[in-house]
């Protein structure tokens, strides 16, 4: 990773050491620790669509809001190279994962596939021998799939995030957040010389956000807060929360650090994140950007088969859910409207069409 870190470095010319190469064709040891950074967008879904509903409606109820409006939706991490090691921001949706169909009823479609995560990030150059380190905003399948396949990474979560997942070992760093506060926010942990997992409790009882450090900026992967930036400019939560007051607060703090402090927002669930990643657009609340709509909206032919957007499971008619008395040939429509995902328990309008 060495040279290619070489190739892209973003640093200042203050800074020139960083570029220097000795005889023997080594980068200079002596760089300042902490000073190089890059950030990489890995992409795996795009040209996908949210309904403004499911965006906004959190909060005044999904209702207020028009099913006709529709965002651009995709799946993004995050990919945060340091002096110190690469680190993950979450790990998308685990590769066996089938593709959705979405219809009318769809609220979210994060889109084709592009890559699976490992294909992605080995497109961006890196094998997962080279991550050190994986920081988890939040537990969700779309944001922890690929956790598996990072054998030499430390894993670094709130400890109700670990404990949802059931993850325990001794790559698993249960991040109690004792650094104190970052900026406005009351709890932080340093994982890295400018990377930091921040408590930001309510889209999940354990959710927390990251940011990097890099020339004066500040850059917020902050997993779904907001699941398109509308929202962020709009104030408005989405209709996903464990706890309402808790995202309520989380939104109002980070709006407040925007305000403050110079911020480059980068979504999971919009192109924007790539997007301002690549622009380096710095986020100005009072001056919202002009929407970009998505494109024709095609829906698809469903194979029968749901995904659970929580974990992940995908329930086949064909097998149907023996273990608990639904019979295989059993429609998912004809579930009864007590069933629960097998996986984690969750209700069936948890469930995605395939
Ligand atoms: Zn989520
Ligand atoms: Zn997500
Ligand atoms: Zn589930």
């Amino acid at each position: 990773m060495i040279k290619a870190r070489f190739d892209i470095c973003y640093c200042s010319g203050r800074d020139a050491p960083y570029g220097r190469v000795n005889a023997g064709g080594v980068l200079f040891q002596s760089r300042e620790k902490g000073k190089f950074m890059v950030i990489k967008a890995v992409k795996l879904y795009g040209n996908g669509f949210m309904t403004e509903p499911f965006a906004k409606g959190g909060e005044d109820g999904p209702d207020r809001f028009d099913p006709k409006v529709k965002y651009r939706s995709s799946l993004q991490n995050f990919v945060v190279e340091t002096d110190e090691g690469v680190f993950l921001v979450d790990t998308g949706m685990p590769v066996e994962t089938p593709d959705a169909a979405p219809d009318e009823s769809t609220v979210i479609y994060m889109g084709a596939r592009i890559a699976d995560y490992v294909t992605a990030l080995k497109n961006l150059g890196y094998a997962p021998e080279d991550v050190k380190g994986i920081l988890v905003t939040h537990k969700h399948a779309d944001h922890t799939g690929e956790l598996r396949a990072f054998p030499n990474a430390k894993i670094y979560l709130s400890e109700a995030e670990a404990d949802a997942l059931g993850l325990s070992g001794d790559n698993v760093v249960r991040v109690r957040f004792t650094d104190g506060a970052y900026h406005n926010f009351p709890a932080s942990q340093r994982i890295a010389a400018g990377l930091y997992l921040i408590e930001a409790k309510g889209h999940t009882t354990g959710n927390s956000i990251v940011i990097a450090e890099k020339d004066g900026r500040f850059y917020m992967m902050h997993g779904d807060v907001t699941y398109t930036d509308e929202a962020l400019y709009d104030n408005k939560l989405s209709v996903v929360y464990e706890d309402a007051a808790e995202a309520r607060r989380t939104l109002d703090l980070v709006r407040e650090f925007i305000r403050s402090n110079p911020t480059v927002y980068l979504s999971t669930h919009t192109p924007l994140g790539y997007e301002n990643l690549e622009g380096d657009v710095v986020v100005d609340l009072a001056n919202p950007p002009a929407t970009v709509f998505p494109e024709e909206i095609v829906y698809k032919t469903s194979t029968g088969k749901y995904i659970c957007s929580v974990c992940g499971y995908v329930y086949d008619p064909e097998k149907g859910d023996p273990k608990n008395g639904i019979p295989a040939g059993t429609a998912f429509e004809d579930l009864p409207d007590d069933w629960r995902c097998p996986r984690c328990r969750k209700s069936k309008d948890k469930f995605e069409r395939a």
